[in-house]
């Protein structure tokens, strides 16, 4: 069979999701990017700046507050890269940043080990899957050119990948006209609204079979302490190729929107000492 025939329809989740990237990376194309074949990365708010972390910090020591970054002397900036040298950290911990995060469910397992942020991610099991899965492309299947995967490798994990969303979708329709002729046969309760717990249990079931490279969509709330460990781990060579590609696109956005604690940051990261 030709992969034309093959290829799998996209469902009504995926079609609008495909659709909200495109509208936020033209309305906000400083924050807002997409990563790989399905995947999308959004800066979508920030709370605090490099003048709440130390107006923050300056609660100990004295009266004076910053209003912004126009406000900082080079006395100011010193004083930011020390305290983040020397661990003061709470202070950073008083800005914060909402991301939302469209990436294949094995890179977002990696993505969770972060304890310190909140989550809020898109449910199977009230919603069909995305029928989008993870394509490595050339960058991701090879090293130092030579292709790990293969093209024969690649077509024959496109197929099993279809092959599962296919499943899913064959047998959530089965459940359906089942639920249908036992509902109209009387046998099961009609469900008039609201949530159908014969539909809810089936995708509970049926999610089991969806591979982690199928995509999922987040938001994530996290402190810039937190966000710097995050940064730390997963800017590093040693951090995966997709969950890299993902921390990288983020480390430049946030140094566009938070130019002066980005740099004290890359300078900290790099092993800097301070004074
Ligand atoms: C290259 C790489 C390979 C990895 N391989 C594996 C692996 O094989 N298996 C595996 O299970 N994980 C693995 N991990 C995940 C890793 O162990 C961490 O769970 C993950 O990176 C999150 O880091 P974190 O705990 O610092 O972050 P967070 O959970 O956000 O925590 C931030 C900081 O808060 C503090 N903290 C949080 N929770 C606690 C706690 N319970 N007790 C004390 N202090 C706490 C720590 O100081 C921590 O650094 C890997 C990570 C990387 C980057």
């Amino acid at each position: 069979m030709t992969m034309a025939a093959e290829t799998l329809e996209e469902n009504k989740a995926t079609v609008e999701l495909r659709e909200e990237m495109d509208t936020r990376c033209r309305l906000n194309p400083d924050y807002a990017s997409r990563i790989g074949n399905f995947g999308f990365i959004e800066l979508e708010e920030t709370w605090g700046d490099e003048a709440t972390i130390l107006n923050t910090a300056r609660i100990s020591t004295t009266n004076r507050r910053l209003a912004g970054l126009a406000d900082f002397t080079q006395r100011d900036r010193d004083l930011l890269h020390h305290l983040l040298v020397h661990n003061h950290g709470t202070p950073f911990e008083t800005v914060y940043c909402r991301w939302r995060i469209i990436a294949p469910i094995f890179v977002l397992r990696q993505w969770m080990r972060h304890r310190i942020c909140s989550y809020n991610e898109f449910s199977q099991r009230y919603r069909e899957p995305i029928t989008a899965f993870y394509l490595p492309d050339d960058a991701a299947r090879s090293i130092d050119g030579f292709q790990v995967l293969d093209d024969a490798q690649l077509q024959r994990y496109r197929e099993l990948m279809e092959g599962l969303h296919r499943f899913y979708r064959d047998e959530y329709a089965r459940v359906c006209q089942r639920l249908e002729t036992a509902e109209r046969a009387g046998e099961i309760p009609a469900v008039a609204g609201g949530r159908n717990p014969y539909r809810a249990r089936a995708r509970e079931l049926l999610r089991n079979a969806m591979p982690v490279a199928t995509y999922s969509d987040l938001y994530w709330t996290i402190n810039f302490r937190s966000l710097m460990n995050f940064f730390d781990l997963r800017l590093k060579p040693d951090a995966q190729f997709e969950i890299r590609q993902f921390a990288t696109v983020a480390h430049a956005m946030f140094k566009r929107r938070f130019p002066l604690l980005g740099e004290t940051m890359d300078r900290v990261l790099a092993g800097e000492a301070g004074s």
